[in-house]
């Protein structure tokens, strides 16, 4: 069969970051690695969601303003390549405010009240009743983003499904009430990679939690990191046995180290006792500084023109504005309100 250059029939892949600080390597195992890889395969769009991270950090606009270079600085220098995937940012798209304004008609305030992922973010924030509209709404803004592009596949962390039902709600009533199947329903594909841990061995990495390691981080800052790394608290001794199961210096040696016979030769003697920690952390070192270095040598090759940056950001832009634009023609006609 022929195919116009262009014009396969590829699944759209719609996925994203909030702008609120550079990206870590919890991101990368998370989702850059596999946005890397489906660019080869899929039509990707990467957005990056400064409107949503408004939503909670609506008082610091210039922490997300700054944010937005550094997230497209560390999705160039991982390899997300600007020919293949459609990198755009969320707030020059005014489609998709509108999108949100017709399909907050078709959710229930219960409906908001009740979302889990939502729910638990108010806690862990603290917003209390003075939770803003904003916030609350933002899984319609979420469903706005998604099915501008026509998505049916997004990319997500477990706690984000309750957003992928949301939306598959809103798109099976619209294309009810509107009596024309304008939306396309979206599934959600969670990474096989669960959450890496912190350094701390606290929890999940995090940039909030201070506990991350960052694309960008030099070498200095690495070994500092990787030196006071969380490990075993009952391996006290060299000579005494420890764990490798929830140590996090061994998920980061799995999830990023290549030698697998010097990888379990090292968990074998750990376990068996007789080896320090520092050994370990010496080859940890080695190995995510062999992992970052080409992804920093491309970072500062980037950084050194902005301006380059924000071109692409621009050209990744006008494709997303004309495609949701399209959309929003469609959805604006079946509504009745094209005049
Ligand atoms: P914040 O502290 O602001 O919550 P964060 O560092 O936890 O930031 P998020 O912006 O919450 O990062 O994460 C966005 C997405 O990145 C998640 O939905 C998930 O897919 C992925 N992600 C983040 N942290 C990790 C992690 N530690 N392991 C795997 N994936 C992660
Ligand atoms: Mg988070």
């Amino acid at each position: 069969m022929l195919f116009k250059r262009g014009c396969m029939n590829k699944e759209i892949i719609l996925t994203g970051d909030r702008p609120t600080g550079p990206l870590h390597l919890g991101h990368f195992v998370g989702s850059l690695q596999s946005r890397v890889r489906l660019q080869e395969s899929h039509k990707q769009f990467v957005m990056i969601a400064d409107v949503q991270a408004l939503t909670d950090n609506y008082d610091n606009p210039q922490k997300v303003r700054d944010n937005v270079l550094e997230v497209a600085l560390d999705y160039l220098a991982v390899g997300i390549d600007p020919s293949k995937t459609t990198i755009f940012i969320q707030s020059c798209l005014p489609q998709i405010p509108e999108l949100t304004l017709y399909y907050l008609n078709l959710v229930t305030m219960n409906r908001l009240k009740h979302n889990p992922t939502v729910k638990l973010e108010i806690r862990q924030k603290g917003f209390g009743d003075s939770v803003t509209a904003g916030f609350m709404t933002y899984p319609v803004s979420q469903a706005a983003d998604i099915t501008a592009f026509k998505a049916s596949i997004v990319p997500v962390g477990e706690d984000q499904k309750p957003m992928i039902e949301q939306t598959n709600e809103i798109v099976r009533n619209f294309n009810r009430i509107y009596k024309k199947p304008v939306l396309v329903e979206c599934k959600a594909v969670v990474p096989t990679f669960s959450r890496l841990p912190g350094i701390d061995g606290g929890g999940k990495m995090s940039k909030s939690l201070n506990n991350a390691i960052f694309l960008k981080d030099d070498e200095n800052v690495l070994k500092k990191k990787v030196k006071k790394m969380y490990t075993d608290p009952n391996h006290l001794r060299v000579e005494d046995p420890g764990q490798v199961e929830g140590n996090p210096v061994f998920t980061y040696l799995d999830a990023f180290g290549s030698d697998r016979g010097k990888i379990q030769d090292l968990k074998d003697h750990y376990q068996r006792g007789g080896l320090g920690d520092s050994i370990v952390k010496n080859y940890l070192f080695e190995v995510l500084n062999e992992f970052l270095e080409p992804i920093r040598k491309r970072r500062e090759q980037f950084a050194k023109d902005p301006k380059e940056v924000f071109q692409i950001l621009k050209k990744g832009t006008e494709i997303a504005y004309e495609k949701a634009e399209k959309t929003l023609d469609e959805v604006k006609s079946v509504m009745c309100l094209k005049y």
